[in-house]
Parts: structure tokens; C-alpha cells; sequence
């Protein structure tokens, strides 16, 4: 069954990773996928023509979401495109990872502005057309370590911890105009993001995971679908972990 037919969605970050296993697997259930890359122009410009290839619509743009004014021409861009937006996925997000007495300002700051920042441009951006169309789902990727902090991550736990207070926030805000916004928690996904870690580390990680094995990028797409349809049209403000039982 097709959960997302004709659905256009935004995915920031859907050039590698876990937005790229979003953008698959919505693209696989009929939804018009527009999604944003930094700097990836290649593996966007190949991911762009493989949606296609499931018969639906499907752009990928070079967008800093980062950047207030690219996110609110992003926006007006798909809005010329695809003619309106039903789901946004803020997804895109960095690391910087360092113990707090070696944390720059520097650091901090470009992870809180491309994970947390990211989320209130984007979310800026889709709102009056979603307002106008009465209704949306918003889908913000957080992390286990915004639930739980972790050491060596100061700043990216703040920024996912701050991506869930504005959630929430937003869902109060909206709920009477039938826009919902969510979260989704992922635990140890295995991506890039995650080659870079020692593999000794990771072997412990995973048996320590209560289904022993880190997730795969689908694993959380799955998770998107149900927010992106309608299958959750009663479902806002909440957080939903997908960790393989890591928070239990
Ligand atoms: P990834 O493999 O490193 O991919 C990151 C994606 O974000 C890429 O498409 C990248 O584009 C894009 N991006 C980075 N900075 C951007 C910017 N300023 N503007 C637009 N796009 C930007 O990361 P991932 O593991 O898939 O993580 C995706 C999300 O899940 C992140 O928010 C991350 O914090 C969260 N998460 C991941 C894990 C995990 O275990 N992997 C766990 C919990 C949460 P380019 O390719 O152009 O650089």
C-alpha cells in the first residue's frame, strides 16, 4: 500500500545517510520528493534521477539550511515546482564532537545553527503556505543524545535537545490550523556520520542495544512514513525514539 501518494514533501539533508533513506522510501510509497543537499551535487544529482524512477516528482536544490533567506527561497522554489508542500523533514544535521574543554565557540555555534537553527528556518518557511493549505506534518530528526546528553557531544546535544522544545512548541502553537510537528529520535543509526567512530566502539555499542544491531537509514524512514500520512492525523507534539530499545 502507497501511503504518501502525491504527497510533495521537503527533506533537508536527503543527499546522503538517513535523509537519503527518507527520500527512498517516501518516494517509494508515491511521494513527490523535493530534498536539499550542501554540497553533494553529485550524489543529489543521482539520487534526483533513481526517484524518478519510481514514477513520482522529484528535484533535488543546492540550499545552506542553515541560512534563513536560502530556506525561505527554497521554500518559494518548490512552491513553484511541485505547487504546494504537505511534509517537511528537517533532517539535515552535522557533528563536531569534542570534550567541553576543548570546544571551540566556533564549533558550538555551527552545530546549533545547522541542526537546531536549520529547523526554525525551514519550519519559518513552510508555514504560510501550510497555514493557507490547512494542514502539514512536520518531522524533525533529534537523537537519542537530546534525550539523554553525551560526552564529547555538548553541542550537538543541545542543539538535538533544542529541536525538541521547539517542536513541541510548534505543535501547540498549530495544532487548531491541523499542522502537526514530531519527532523522531534516532539511537545509533549506521551512516557515514557513523564511519568515522572506531569500529571496536561500535561492536560495543551494538551489543549493548537492546535489539543488538545499530538501525539502518530505513529503519527511521519507516518512522517518517507513518508521520508523513495520514496514518497519524491524530499524533502531534510527540517524540518518537527509533533505537532498537537503547532508551529503555
Ligand atoms: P550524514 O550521513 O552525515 O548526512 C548529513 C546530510 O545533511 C547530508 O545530506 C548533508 O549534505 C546534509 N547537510 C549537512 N549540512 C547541511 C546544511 N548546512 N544544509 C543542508 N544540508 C546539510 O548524517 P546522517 O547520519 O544521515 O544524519 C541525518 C540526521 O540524523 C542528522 O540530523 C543527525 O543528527 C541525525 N541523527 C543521526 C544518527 C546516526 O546515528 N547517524 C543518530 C541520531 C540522529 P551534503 O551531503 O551535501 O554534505
Amino acid at each position: 500500500m502507497k501511503l504518501l501518494e502525491n504527497k510533495n514533501v521537503i527533506i533537508t539533508g536527503g543527499s546522503r545517510g538517513i535523509g537519503k533513506g527518507i527520500a527512498e522510501i517516501f518516494a517509494k510509497h508515491g511521494a513527490n520528493v523535493a530534498f536539499t543537499y550542501n554540497s553533494s551535487s553529485s550524489a543529489a544529482e543521482e539520487l534526483e534521477n533513481h526517484l524518478k524512477s519510481f514514477g513520482v516528482n522529484a528535484k533535488a536544490y543546492q540550499s545552506d539550511a542553515s541560512d534563513f533567506e536560502q530556506a525561505q527561497k527554497l521554500a518559494d522554489d518548490v512552491i513553484q515546482d511541485f505547487g504546494n508542500i504537505d511534509v517537511l523533514v528537517n533532517n539535515a544535521g552535522i557533528t563536531k564532537d569534542n570534550l567541553l574543554m576543548r570546544m571551540s565557540e566556533e564549533d558550538f555555534d555551527k552545530v546549533i545553527n545547522v541542526n537546531l537553527n536549520s529547523v526554525f528556518n525551514l519550519t519559518k518557511a513552510v508555514l504560510r503556505p501550510m497555514l493557507k493549505q490547512k494542514h502539514g506534518s512536520i518531522i524533525n530528526i533529534s537523537s537519542v543524545v537530546g534525550l539523554k546528553g553525551n560526552a564529547g557531544q555538548a553541542n550537538y546535544s543541545a542543539s538535538k535537545a533544542g529541536v525538541i522544545g521547539f517542536s513541541k512548541s510548534v505543535a501547540l502553537e498549530l495544532g487548531s490550523r491541523n499542522i502537526r510537528s514530531n519527532v523522531i529520535a534516532p539511537g545509533f543509526i549506521e551512516t557515514e556520520m557513523t564511519d568515522k567512530l572506531d569500529e571496536k566502539t561500535v561492536q560495543g555499542w551494538r551489543q549493548a542495544i537492546p535489539l543488538k544491531r545499530g538501525g539502518t537509514p530505513e529503519d527511521v524512514a519507516n518512522a517518517c512514513v507513518f508521520l508523513a500520512s495520514d496514518m497519524s492525523n491524530y499524533i502531534t507534539g510527540q517524540t518518537l525514539s527509533v533505537d532498537g530499545g537503547m532508551l529503555t
